[in-house]
């Protein structure tokens, strides 16, 4: 298994802050408007008349994540080791995502796997970091490197290793209508890569 290495020379956050200035919450409830009339609807009738709003809060919920930076998150507790060394796997985090070419939601799960060197951290932060990058826009390729190289240059470790496996809607409610597929992704680095012993004992935990 192995993945292409997608990573922007901008963080999102960064891009966002280059472009144009923020449109306020009035505007973005605006823009919804306008969709719900491209599609054939009459935004004032009363069934619509609050979803521009809650549309507007659910992307607030659905995107949290460019408001988080997840090396920060891994850098605020490292924990006593008492000279564990061995590999800390935290097995099928459930998360959500959406994709970047069509805003449709990216359902799965990452297991995230790493051999300390000296530093660890709580397993609620590794699933904090995926959860921050879960919740941008995303191609699931892009996201599974940017878990593994995260971990890699806050923790130090041995070797990092990351899978994910999940569905996109956007295939399965549009364009191909294939339903029952998940995409799998890996990103394996340091003794994940390069010690065929630590990468079976990975993916033998991953079902
Ligand atoms: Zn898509």
């Amino acid at each position: 298994m192995s993945s292409k290495v997608l990573t922007s020379p901008l963080s999102p956050a960064i891009v966002r802050m280059a472009g144009e200035v923020k449109p306020t919450r009035t505007e973005a409830e605006a823009a919804v408007r306008t969709l719900l009339k491209w599609i054939g609807e009459d935004p004032t009738r009363d069934g619509l008349a609050d979803t521009p709003g809650r549309v507007v809060r659910a992307f607030d919920e659905f995107f949290a994540g460019y408001a988080q930076d997840p090396a920060e998150i891994l850098k605020r507790t490292f924990e006593e080791t008492d000279g564990y060394d061995e590999m800390v796997v935290l097995r099928a985090i459930p998360f959500e995502s959406h994709c970047e070419h069509h805003l449709a939601p990216i359902i799965g799960r990452a297991w995230v796997a790493y051999v300390p060197s000296g530093r660890v951290v709580g397993i609620s932060k590794l699933a904090r970091v995926v959860e921050a990058y879960a919740k941008r826009l995303q191609i699931q390729e892009r996201m599974t490197a940017q878990i593994a190289n995260t971990i890699e240059e806050v923790l130090r470790p041995v070797g990092v290793g990351v899978i994910i496996k999940a569905t996109h809607h956007c295939m399965s409610t549009r364009g191909v209508h294939k339903h029952g597929t998940d995409m799998v992704t890996s990103r394996m680095l340091g003794s994940f890569r390069n010690n065929p012993m630590t990468r079976q004992e990975f993916l033998a935990m991953v079902e």
